[in-house]
């Protein structure tokens, strides 16, 4: 691909890598007898649904907005395609229209399943109805992605179920992984089986979540065929999985331009693009992107400290060493930044949204979305 003439800053989504993690999905679905929907959250490039729902069989999402990109934007491709939709708290103005295009809806807590059962089977009779439970182990990486913590929002523990729900659910859900193999899903599925098997009679489906890391070189395939296969046998019940970063990772990358280097203490690089707007889970992770042709501070000769163009002092990406020295107007290329990036995007300080495109496989670069002032001042009264 020819990186020269592509306006940056822009992530640039390559086709045949998203496939081939789609493959990969698939591969698991038809082994294991799982359904798999993406979760817009970590991956929501509705330009590759047309690809992405030809392998998986719907989308999660959480609130209206999500439901809505699923209905119109996915559906439209798979007719069969499922839309789930769980919140940590459904609103009384969204409820109603979250009910018509939604197939299941995920309730936090019982609260909030007694609220609205009636009105939204009133609406939708057809509408499968769910409770997000809170397994209480999780050996998720980092606090700030563990749905399982101390005092927890996200889920119903075992203390807090109210068995009055079981006459008016169809599954349960829970979410308690993050970027992790299958080891970490046969702990929870150990604690989960422990407390709540003894409600599964009578329920059609089981939702394991998201945070498996399945399209991860490592990652034990085969072991997770085997684990929903034994499930399923055991308890008759549908298995679902709902990756978002899963399908999204190692898909492309985010290309930015040198506007200024120079030196202070170290040599600094300015990019036209920022960590803090479009990288926010290298802060919040955090963790280092690799950059194409770079290695780690000091391993080559020339080494830079990149940093954004906003005036967030922080707003640093990291340091970064080259063979030769870089030039104003060189292309720096961030890999792996498709999964989590443009979905928590922001305009932070007035910088200008990255472009959207796909690396089609004949070689063309498509470029699908350009963003400007107008998406700026749009977001702001
Ligand atoms: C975030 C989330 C997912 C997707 O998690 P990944 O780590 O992106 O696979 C799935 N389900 C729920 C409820 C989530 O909150």
């Amino acid at each position: 691909m020819n990186t020269d003439t592509i306006k940056t800053p822009c992530y640039v989504c390559e086709e045949e890598l998203l496939e081939n993690n789609l493959k990969l999905l698939d591969y698991v679905q038809k082994e294991s007898g799982a359904k798999i929907i993406l979760a817009l959250k970590g991956f929501a490039m509705w330009s590759t649904f047309p690809l992405v729902s030809k392998y998986l069989k719907g989308c999660t999402s959480s609130g209206l907005h999500e439901a809505k990109l699923a209905r119109e934007e996915f559906c439209k491709f798979n007719p069969h395609a499922e839309v789930h939709t769980y919140s940590p708290a459904f609103k009384d103005e969204d409820i109603e229209e979250i009910a018509k295009i939604s197939d299941h809806i995920v309730f936090n807590f019982p609260n909030q399943l007694f609220k609205f059962k009636e009105r939204v089977k009133e609406i939708n009779p057809h509408v499968e109805l769910s409770l997000r439970i809170n397994p209480e182990v999780s050996s998720s990486p980092k606090d700030i992605y563990n749905p399982c913590g101390i005092y927890s929002r996200l889920g119903t523990t075992l203390a807090n179920f109210d068995e009055r729900v079981l006459e008016h659910i169809d599954g349960l859900n829970f979410h308690a992984l993050c970027e992790q193999n299958v080891d970490a899903l046969e702990e929870v599925l150990v604690a989960f089986e422990e407390k709540f098997s003894k409600y599964f009679k009578g329920l059609k489906y089981i939702n394991f979540g998201g945070g498996h890391h399945i399209t991860k070189k490592g990652y034990d395939v085969e072991k997770l065929i085997r684990l929903i296969k034994e499930f399923k046998a055991k308890y008759d019940v549908e298995v679902y999985l709902e990756p978002g970063e899963a399908v999204g990772w190692q898909t492309g990358f985010l290309i930015a331009t040198v506007l200024d280097v120079f030196e202070n203490g170290m040599h600094v690089a300015i990019l036209d693009t920022s960590a803090e707007a479009h990288m926010p889970d290298t802060l919040a992770m955090p963790y280092r992107a690799d950059v194409r042709g770079s290695g780690e501070a000091g391993e080559k000769k020339y080494t830079y400290r990149f940093g954004g163009n906003t005036c967030l002092a922080g707003d640093i990406m990291g340091d970064y060493s080259f063979d030769a020295p870089l030039k104003i107007g060189d292309k720096i290329i961030f890999e792996d930044q498709i999964h989590y990036t443009f979905v928590k995007n922001s305009t932070f300080n007035g910088i200008k949204l990255p472009s959207l495109a796909i690396y089609r496989k004949d070689g063309v670069l498509d470029i699908v979305k350009e963003f400007g002032y107008t998406d700026y001042r749009g977001r702001l009264s």
